[in-house]
């Protein structure tokens, strides 16, 4: 099976935004590390087809705060939000729940990447690439405005997180992790990126990568129905997977 990095396509002039776009809730950001200084929220962990709505309103307060708590307040925050979320999130500092609100300019294809780390379908979409026989997508609704006629109805793919880079894709001199806090102390990332073959998914067509969940990947077979059904919005790179 080969393996694609998914990236927004504005080749054909769909350059629609969601402006101030944000999901509803999200845990605040981490407190710098006393050794490394790193801090703040990770980027790409999004589970937003999870609802806190009847979660008490003071709490739903600091979980739209993303200003860094210190690190007792942030595991209280993290146990009170890990009955909704399903038992595969993956929670740190910054993952975010619920619809994304905000504004909207309607000029996004059938696949519309928000960020890099944001993938939407129009609903239309979402269902040929379910009737295709494709595994793994969840869309849930946004909350988002568009301005002027027939706005788009988009969902946000929840993705799981799966995988690993290879190993072989690391500078050779990389710095171990943090001892406090684990995070990397190396932030270059690879290039070209190489994926461990052996971690990735046999059951789903679409996933975030667990090591750096800021990146979405789909399989062949994901490439290969978008690009049977005529749909656009979305380029494809194919990555090593060794
Ligand atoms: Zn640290």
């Amino acid at each position: 099976m080969k393996f694609y990095e998914a990236t927004e396509d504005t080749s054909l002039g769909y350059t629609g935004n969601l402006d101030d776009a944000v999901h509803k809730w999200s845990l605040p950001g981490a407190q710098p590390c006393p050794t490394c200084r790193a801090g703040g929220g990770i980027t790409g962990l999004q589970y937003p087809c999870v609802d806190l709505s009847s979660l008490p309103e003071h709490e739903l307060k600091k979980l739209s705060d993303p200003w860094p708590v210190p690190a007792e307040e942030l595991a209280r925050l993290t146990e009170l939000v890990r009955p909704f979320v399903p038992s595969w999130a993956v929670l740190k500092p910054g993952a975010a729940f619920g619809p994304i609100t905000g504004k909207g300019i309607n000029r996004v294809g059938d696949l519309f990447m928000q960020t890099p780390w944001t993938l939407l379908l129009r609903r239309e979409a979402l269902e040929q690439l379910q009737s295709s026989g494709l595994r793994g997508l969840q869309g849930c609704p946004i909350q988002v405005s568009f301005r002027g006629k027939n706005p788009p109805e988009l969902l946000d793919l929840q993705l799981r997180l799966y995988g690993r880079l290879h190993t072989a894709c690391f500078p050779p001199d990389l710095k171990p992790p943090c001892p406090t806090c684990g995070n990397p102390r190396d932030k270059r990332l690879p290039d070209p990126i190489i994926l461990d073959a052996a971690t990735l998914p046999t059951g789903v067509d679409v996933f975030r990568l667990e090591e750096i969940p800021g990146y979405i990947f789909v399989t062949e077979r994901f490439v290969d129905a978008v690009s049977g059904l005529g749909l656009v919005g979305v380029k494809f790179q194919e990555r090593e997977a060794r």
